[in-house]
């Protein structure tokens, strides 16, 4: 298990997450990736296999990616081979749901199971995926707000995760949870 980071507010996303997954590096981990959004524009997401560095390099430290909502990721695999593909955020295949994700979900062959049943198609190997499209299964199936789409998937995951989400219809917004993970939440001005 390694770093997850969000930042909303007024300043640029990408130079502040870039920065607290770099004070999260001690922890190890195989892979890094960015979402950030620009108020109610699609998110961008940018991933990197290996070090950080190459993340901000890509990124030109941050500055190529606009915006002032962002989530970042720092993963040490659990599931699937460390790659790009595997890199979070994950996203469902409209964009409408972003995600990271900390942790295992121990039933998520099952979850596969049901949202491949569902017409869902997967392009990774993670867990994570799995749990962002399970989200989105929600949130569209009993057209659900975001708080309800994540306590639905919560009830179904079974593990320990801590998560940070991007709603498309929710812009400057991240929405958390955690189960058996740490996390912290701060507010200043
Ligand atoms: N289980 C997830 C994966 O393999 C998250 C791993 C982590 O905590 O970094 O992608």
């Amino acid at each position: 298990m390694c770093g997850i980071v969000g930042y909303t507010g007024h300043l640029q996303a990408a130079p502040i997450l870039l920065d607290g997954l770099s004070k999260l590096e001690y922890r190890g981990y195989d892979s890094a990736g960015l979402a950030v959004r620009n108020g109610e524009k699609k998110t961008e997401i940018v991933k990197a296999k290996g070090r950080l560095k190459s993340l901000a390099e890509k990124t030109d430290n941050g500055n190529a990616l606009i915006g002032t909502c962002g989530i970042g990721h720092t993963r040490w695999a659990t599931h699937g081979e460390p790659s790009e593909t595997n890199a979070h955020p994950h996203m469902s295949d409209d964009g409408n749901v972003v995600g990271v994700h900390n942790g295992i979900i121990e039933n998520y062959q099952e979850l596969r199971d049901k949202l491949t049943h569902a017409g869902y198609a997967f392009h990774s190997q993670t867990d994570t995926e799995i749990v962002v499209k399970l989200i989105h299964y929600y949130a569209r199936k009993y057209a659900l707000g975001p708080v309800d789409a994540l306590a639905r998937a919560m009830s179904r995951m079974r593990g320990s995760y801590a998560l940070a989400v991007l709603f498309a219809d929710a812009p400057g917004e991240i929405y958390a949870a955690r189960k058996d993970s740490p996390m912290i939440l701060a507010v200043r001005e």
